[in-house]
């Protein structure tokens, strides 16, 4: 693809800096087209990546159009990423981690993207990368790229631009793609179904380790990192190793690969090699038994089928006739007088398609 469309000229994100320094674009500049983000992003110009981003996450209508565009353009660069959720109850040490394991990737050649994804539009203390300077070694990293979580979206809205996003940095030449949520509700789950390997961070020390724990979290996770294993709590770090790695086992069916309990601590950099080593070992293993495309073709269609029943349940929720014939037959379904199976057929006749057989 070409980079730009005058031969001989700087590209067009470099003449734009120079006028708007920072690429904010003014009425005077030309707004850039999508084959020029796509051009940036492959040139893996930050900056455009970061726009290219803004465009993903903008709800207004033209430039939704405007990014499936650009993600269709972008389609065969991608995919190439190694894919890490990483997630923990606030406090756990997801920044810390990130931090640490992210510049240790960078110093052996790795680009490191760091994405989150925020189970709430209002996010109340916590601090998913919210507060970027806690990252301050990694943000200052030119092969390290680290985006907020975007602001002012429910779960599933944050989850779409996420996958976008992911697209994105994969075109602009990040292999690995660490994306952080808290696992405190549904987002662990989101997470793990964009991701390749999920990461679940745990704290030692806190009373009964097993107390509380979500075992739909467990069963889905990849890998148990417990954190902060340095000075006075290495001992209880490892007494809770050894707790969850017998919980681990239990959970698991007989033949299913146990998911192994590292301890580390991003304080003194110790155990980074050995996530490592188990991330991309297991990688390599599944792109060579076929399991990661398996896993990620899985997750489009899973995605594809979660996008169709959220356009359907917008639609039947809009203002207009239709919607308004779903309200009456959900308050017949409510009231009795129409029973949900027969409420059911009468939606999906008033779409317009035939009954199920
Ligand atoms: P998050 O809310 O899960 O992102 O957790 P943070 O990364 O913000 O860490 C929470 C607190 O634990 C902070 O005060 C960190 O300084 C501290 N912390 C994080 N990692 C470590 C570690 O490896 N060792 C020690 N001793 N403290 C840590």
């Amino acid at each position: 693809m070409a980079l730009d469309g005058v031969q001989g000229q700087s590209p067009w994100w470099d003449r734009a800096a120079q006028r708007t320094e920072g690429l904010r674009p003014t009425s005077s500049a030309p707004r850039p087209g999508v084959a020029d983000y796509a051009a940036g992003i492959i040139a893996r110009n930050r900056a455009v990546l970061a726009r290219a981003i803004t465009l993903v996450e903008s709800r207004r209508p033209e430039h939704a159009a405007m990014a499936a565009e650009l993600i269709a353009l972008l389609m065969p660069h991608t995919g190439r990423a190694i894919r890490v959720g990483v997630t923990g109850v606030p406090g756990a040490g997801k920044s810390a981690l990130i931090e640490a394991l992210g510049s240790w990737l960078t110093a052996r050649g790795h680009r490191v993207a760091v994405l989150a994804v925020d189970p709430s539009s209002t996010r109340s203390g916590g601090s998913l990368l919210g507060d970027k300077t806690r990252m301050t070694r990694l943000s200052a990293d030119p092969n390290a790229f680290i985006r907020p979580s975007p602001s002012g979206l429910v779960l599933g809205g944050a989850a779409r631009t996420t996958r976008e996003t992911i697209k994105l940095c994969e075109a602009a030449g990040y292999d690995v793609v660490l994306i952080e949520t808290v696992g405190v509700g549904q987002s662990e789950v989101a997470v793990a179904d964009m991701t390749d390997f999920l990461l679940v961070l745990m704290l030692a020390g806190a009373g009964d380790e097993l107390q509380g724990l979500k075992r739909g979290l467990l069963e889905r996770a990849d890998m148990i990192a417990i954190t902060k294993a340095d000075g006075d709590n290495v001992a209880a770090c490892r007494r809770a190793a050894a707790q969850y790695g017998f919980a681990m086992h239990l959970l698991r069916e007989p033949g299913e690969a146990e998911p192994p309990v590292v301890m580390c601590s991003a304080l003194e950099g110790t155990g980074l090699d050995r996530l490592w080593q188990v991330i991309s070992g297991r990688q390599a293993e599944r792109e060579r038994t076929g399991a990661l495309a398996d896993r990620r073709a899985r997750q489009d269609t899973v995605w594809m089928w979660s996008l169709v029943d959220q356009q359907i349940r917008a639609r039947l929720a809009a203002g207009d006739r239709l919607g308004q014939t779903a309200a009456e037959i959900e308050r017949q379904v409510r009231d009795g007088t129409l029973s949900p199976v027969r409420g059911a057929e009468s939606i999906i006749g008033a779409l317009g398609l035939p009954g199920c057989p």
